[in-house]
This record gives C-alpha cells, sequence and structure tokens, in this order.
C-alpha cells in the first residue's frame, strides 16, 4: 500500500504538541505511520526549493522553510487575516488585499512541486487546514492523479459569509479537486454544501457527493477527537503533581483553556463571570476562574487588540471583587504544557468552553476525558462550539449572553453528584467510542 502524506501549515518541530490540529494528527501518524509536511519554524530570505527531513521522533517530518514576505502575504495576510475571520464569522475583520492572495496562491504553488519531486503514484495525500486550500489543484496543474482528501479544522462559512469574499467561486473551484472534504459538524457540511452550490455553481447529489468541474466529491462530517482512555491516564497521574494549596477544601475552581483568539469568547467569559460574581456575593472567596491563554498569531492588530481587552477585563473584575485572600481571576498568557492542563482539568470543578465560533475544541473534550467519573465537574459549552453536536450532555449556553452564562455557571456549582455523573458517563462514553482512531480512520476509509 502507498505512503500516508499528511500536509499543514505548521510542522511540529518542539517535544510536546499542542495546538488541536497538531495533537491529532501527530496521535494519527504515531498509530499508523507516513510523512508530515509542513513548515519550519525559520524564516529564509531565499527558500530553497526542496524538503528537510527533520530527525527523530515516531513519524517521519519533512520540513520546507518560507521567506519573510511569505510568512507576512501567505500566513499573517491571507490565512490569519482573511481566511480564519471569514471562517468564524467575522467579516467585519477581513482585510482583503490582492498581494495577500498572489502570495497565498504562491507559497502552495511552490508547496506543490516540491511535493511532485517525492511524491509516488499510489501515496494518499491528507491536506490539513486553510492554509493548504489550492494544494489538490495545484498538484493536479502538475499532473498528480493521486487520492486526496482535504479536512478542515475550523467551520465553513455561510454562503452569505462567503460573498463577503472576492475570490469565493475560486475557493469553491480549489476544493473540487479533491475526492473528500471533510468538516467538523454537519453544521460546516450544510455551510459547504450550499456554497459550493450557491457560489461555485456545483450540483449537489444524493448521499453527500456534489459534481463540480473536474470531479464528484464527497462531503462529510469527521468531528475531530482525542485519544480520551490515554487523556484519563494522564489525568489520573498528573492531578497529583500539582502544586499544594491550589485547590484549597471548600473552593471551587472555573477553568478555561485557550490561545487568546478573539473567536474564543474570552472577554464575554470574563464579562459573564463578574456578572456571577455580582449576583453570588455568598461565593466571594469561594470561586475563583483560572484563565490560561497563551498569545497567538502576534503581529496581527485584531490579536493585540484583544490582549488588551482581555487583559483591562480581568484588571477591572479583579480590582472590583478581590480582597488580600482571594483574586477572582488569574490570567495567565503563557502556554502551558499539556500534561499539566490534564491534572487541572481534573483538579476543576467547572469548564468554561465559551467560544464564539470554533471548528470543534479539543479542550472541551479534554476536560470531560480528565474527570474523576466518581465526582465529575460540569461542562460549560458553548452552542458555537463543533464539539456540541456531540457533547450534548454539557450545560449548553449561548456565549454572547452574559445572563445566561452567569445562570450556568450557578447551575453547575449547584449541580447534583448524580446528575454531574450521569452527565459525564454520557459525554465519555461518545469520547471513548469516537476517539482520534476513530476519526483519522474514518476519514481514511471514506478516501479509499
Ligand atoms: N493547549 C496546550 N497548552 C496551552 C493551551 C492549549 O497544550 O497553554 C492545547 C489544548 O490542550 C488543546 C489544544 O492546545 O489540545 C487546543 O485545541 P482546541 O481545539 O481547543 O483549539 P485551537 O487552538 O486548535 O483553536
Amino acid at each position: 500500500m502507498g505512503r500516508l502524506i499528511c500536509l499543514s501549515n505548521r510542522l511540529p518541530l518542539g517535544p510536546t504538541p499542542s495546538g488541536g490540529l497538531v495533537v491529532a494528527l501527530a496521535d494519527t501518524l504515531t498509530e499508523r505511520g507516513g510523512v508530515w509536511i509542513g513548515t519550519s519554524d525559520t524564516l529564509v530570505e531565499t527558500p530553497e526549493n526542496r524538503f528537510t527531513e527533520i530527525e527523530g521522533g515516531p513519524f517521519r517530518r519533512l520540513a520546507f522553510d518560507l521567506s519573510p514576505e511569505e510568512q507576512a502575504s501567505y500566513y499573517h495576510g491571507y490565512a490569519n487575516s482573511v481566511l480564519w475571520p471569514l471562517f468564524h464569522g467575522r467579516t467585519d475583520l477581513l482585510d482583503i488585499r490582492g498581494d495577500y492572495l498572489a502570495g497565498y496562491k504562491a507559497v502552495n504553488r511552490r508547496l506543490a512541486k516540491m511535493l511532485l519531486q517525492v511524491l509516488k503514484p499510489d501515496d494518499r495525500i491528507w491536506v490539513h487546514d486553510f492554509h493548504l486550500l489550492p494544494l489538490a489543484h495545484d498538484l493536479r496543474v502538475l499532473g498528480a492523479q493521486n487520492r486526496m482528501g482535504f479536512f478542515l479544522h475550523t467551520p465553513f462559512p455561510t454562503p452569505l459569509a462567503l460573498q463577503a469574499l472576492p475570490n469565493g467561486p475560486e475557493l469553491c473551484a480549489w476544493l473540487a479537486h479533491y475526492e473528500l472534504v471533510g468538516l467538523q459538524s454537519e453544521r460546516d457540511v450544510r455551510n459547504c454544501m450550499d456554497a459550493m452550490v450557491q457560489i461555485g455553481g456545483a450540483t449537489e447529489l444524493a448521499g453527500g457527493f456534489i459534481h463540480l468541474e473536474p470531479r464528484q466529491l464527497r462531503i462529510a462530517a469527521f468531528p475531530i477527537a482525542i485519544d480520551a482512555a490515554e487523556f484519563r491516564t494522564l489525568a489520573e497521574e498528573q492531578v497529583t503533581k500539582l502544586p499544594e494549596g491550589l485547590v484549597k477544601p471548600n473552593r471551587r475552581l472555573m477553568i478555561g483553556v485557550d490561545r487568546l483568539d478573539y473567536t474564543k469568547g474570552v472577554p464575554q467569559r470574563f464579562r459573564a463571570f463578574g456578572e456571577f460574581l455580582e449576583r453570588h456575593e455568598d461565593w466571594h472567596r469561594l470561586v475563583s476562574l483560572i484563565q490560561i491563554s497563551p498569545p497567538t498569531r502576534e503581529g496581527v492588530p485584531a490579536y493585540d487588540d484583544i490582549r488588551q481587552e482581555t487583559e483591562h477585563l480581568s484588571g477591572q473584575i479583579n480590582g472590583t471583587f478581590a480582597d488580600i485572600t482571594w483574586t477572582p481571576i488569574r490570567f495567565i498568557n503563557r502556554p502551558i504544557p499539556r500534561e499539566v492542563l490534564a491534572g487541572l482539568y481534573r483538579a476543576a470543578d467547572i469548564a468554561l468552553v465559551t467560544p464564539l465560533m470554533d471548528g470543534m475544541n479539543l479542550v472541551a473534550k479534554e476536560f470531560v476525558a480528565a474527570q474523576d467519573p466518581e465526582d465529575p465537574g460540569v461542562l460549560i459549552l458553548s452552542q458555537f462550539a463543533g464539539a456540541s453536536e456531540q457533547l450534548v450532555d454539557a450545560l449548553t449556553v449561548n456565549p454572547h449572553d452574559p445572563e445566561q452564562m452567569a445562570t450556568a455557571m450557578m447551575t453547575a456549582l449547584a449541580m447534583p453528584l448524580a446528575e454531574r455523573q450521569r452527565r459525564h458517563e454520557g459525554m465519555m462514553q461518545l469520547l471513548l467510542k469516537k476517539d482520534v482512531h476513530w476519526w483519522s480512520k474514518g476519514f481514511l476509509t471514506a478516501l479509499g
């Protein structure tokens, strides 16, 4: 059988993978073998048009360099300032520029040429995420006949939102060069189908297929997942290593873990927590929130804004409510290793996973997997996270509504043990069955 070649923007170079895509793909490739191709973390004035093998690790890794100009137009530009906001319903943040699109296409074309040099006819190609949408098109232009699948880790925009993209029809045409397009949720499948028909000019066929020249392709949901059994074991071990005094008797801990991204709803969450404290003076000093938010995509203006807004809000809430023995919000702007997070999730009573829009959200799944089934915590989950289609036993909230979120916090704190156990059991069963191996196997079987 041919090799499995996975491509994503970034190749994981460090010892501990973080980020939803990286964690899931590392698990998949460790289990089944294959090659992972992506950018290195160095910028080079004139990058060479060839891959460099990264030594070590449980699977093969091939890296290529970007130039500073490519990084600016392809990555910060078209990927992060056009596609990311568009796909998350933030058309107000779009920064449409011709040179961004040109740079994006050029990097994809260059990658296709490099890939062609190492490609064998029976290799299967699995392209990941919005950075590399045109790759199949570019490979087909060069004559590649391989089976190619695409998985989008973000939401797919509504046809209305996609109308804001000047090259919306071209984006649909890129997708038509894959045999399979995988999405996170049924919501995204519906949006993608509708967009392909309304903007791309495709015809919808039965069974999740569409026809758009040059081929028929399938569009289906493959909700990304974690290795829930492994994560549960990790959490059991790690909770014993947490610093003493982190969780005091009779005190409750809420946790939020999100890259500091405007899609994650952290300001809205802080406001809701402020609303909760406003309403429930009896809970003062008894409950606190740890929010872990490593910076991300620094240099893109919208990310500087979100940092200022969250720092301001946490400062304001702490200023209003804190006393000498209690700080309501601990706001941590550094990445925390995933294994430490596992212990923290298990120690926490409530997780606040309240993105305004999210493809899946693996933190929600990790939190559930980490719980002690005898005394599980409660997940408060946004209706706009892809995970909410699967985790129906969470307390589902509208992240735009601080009053509803504050009420959910109170409901979670007061929830009887039997109900917590019942909700956790339902979600854990699902996570054990539909784990990361189920996800990759499902996609690769469908790809054929
Ligand atoms: N994560 C981590 N350290 C941090 C913050 C996050 O290891 O400080 C991990 C987290 O455990 C999860 C992933 O990064 O596995 C985030 O995935 P998610 O799908 O929630 O969001 P994304 O960052 O992909 O939008």
